[in-house]
């Protein structure tokens, strides 16, 4: 089989991953060429595309078989009218082993109440914080997707009591399985630590609001590495002010970078971290990428294709 490739992906990740397609494509013995000016984009059969990559119209690429998209959020290509040809988002491992990382690390920041032990004051001897064992914390994760899911089962096995939250109904031996308006009501109210990894949609804008902050637990800390948009920004710093919520871990931003002059830049309790949750690995990624192809000219069907009328 021989394949033409567009690689419409970000220039400055194009010498890696010129090699890794490579290697990926040696591997499963498919003959391929690859280029990042295509002559004629009728004879292109995948696009390998980033939204901060070249592409903007999709149309002249009639006898593409894929969009395969290099990143997790598929907000940017869904809502580019051009784009009609079957698109797949990235669900790749090191994506989702960095994602459980960083929620692992900032869930445990809270759990421990790291963040106080930090701001005390030279003396201020803080002995009665002693955490309770993580059997007893009580955490949430709103989005049991790819990584939602995975990032439960690491919190799981570390003795957590997790809940997630889903669209569809999810079955788990460890895992609370919510779904629907009750679901939503029941972790809210109970969860101690919220992490968002719900994509942005219609359905989930600024679904961390006023009215849905108030059903949360007094106390509850919030860690937001899905999308900027699910959170009204305005509603979570009046409930950091008045200590409804303790804390807020932020990774995601309606405007990217965060603006300088943000209130999230100033609030003691907010930790930013800029967009770096977790991200593509190049070497994993493209065998993710060969493996799709593979399926495209065997006429099997694609994995993770973005199902357009839900949004993700
Ligand atoms: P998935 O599509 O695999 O998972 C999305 C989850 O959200 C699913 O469980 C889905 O339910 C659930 N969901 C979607 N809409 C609703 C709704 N209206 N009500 C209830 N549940 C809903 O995505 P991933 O896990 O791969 O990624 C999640 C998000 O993480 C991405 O969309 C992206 O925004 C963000 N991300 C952030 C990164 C960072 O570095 N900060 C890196 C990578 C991703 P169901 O299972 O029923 O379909």
């Amino acid at each position: 089989m021989m394949v033409n490739i567009f690689y419409a992906g970000n220039n400055d990740e194009w010498d890696e991953y010129k090699v890794h397609i490579k290697n990926a494509l040696d591997d499963l013995d498919i003959k391929y060429s690859m280029t990042r000016n295509p002559k004629n984009p009728l004879e292109i059969d995948y696009i390998v595309y980033a939204p901060n990559g070249p592409l903007k119209d999709f149309k002249p690429f009639k006898n593409v078989k894929l969009v395969q998209n290099l990143w997790a959020g598929v907000e940017v290509p869904i809502s580019n009218k051009s784009l009609t040809q079957p698109l797949a988002r990235m669900v790749e491992p090191g994506l989702t082993i960095g994602m459980a990382d960083y929620v692992m690390g900032h869930v445990l920041r809270y759990h421990l109440g790291t963040d106080n032990f930090y701001k005390a004051k030279p003396g201020e001897w803080l002995g009665e914080n002693i955490p309770p064992l993580s059997k007893n914390r009580a955490i949430g994760i709103l989005g049991l997707g790819e990584l939602g899911m995975h990032c439960a089962n690491k919190l799981s096995e570390f003795g957590f009591k997790v809940s997630g939250w889903s669209r569809t109904e999810k079955k788990h031996p460890q895992i609370q399985c919510l779904t629907g308006n009750i679901g939503f009501e029941k972790i809210l109210n109970s969860s101690e630590i919220i992490i968002l990894l719900l994509p942005n949609t219609e359905e989930t804008k600024r679904i961390i609001n006023q009215k849905n902050i108030n059903k949360m637990l007094d106390g509850v800390s919030i860690i937001n590495p899905g999308r900027g948009t699910l959170i009204d920004d305005e509603a979570l710093i009046e409930a950091l002010n008045s200590g409804k919520i303790n804390g807020a871990t932020l990774d995601t931003f309606d405007t990217e970078p965060l603006p300088k002059s943000h209130p999230y830049w100033f609030h003691p309790n907010v930790l930013v971290t800029p967009h770096i949750a977790s991200a593509t690995r190049v070497d994993s990624a493209c065998e993710i990428i060969a493996d799709n192809i593979k399926r495209g000219e065997n006429q099997k069907p694609f994995r993770y294709l973005v199902d357009r009328l839900s949004g993700y």
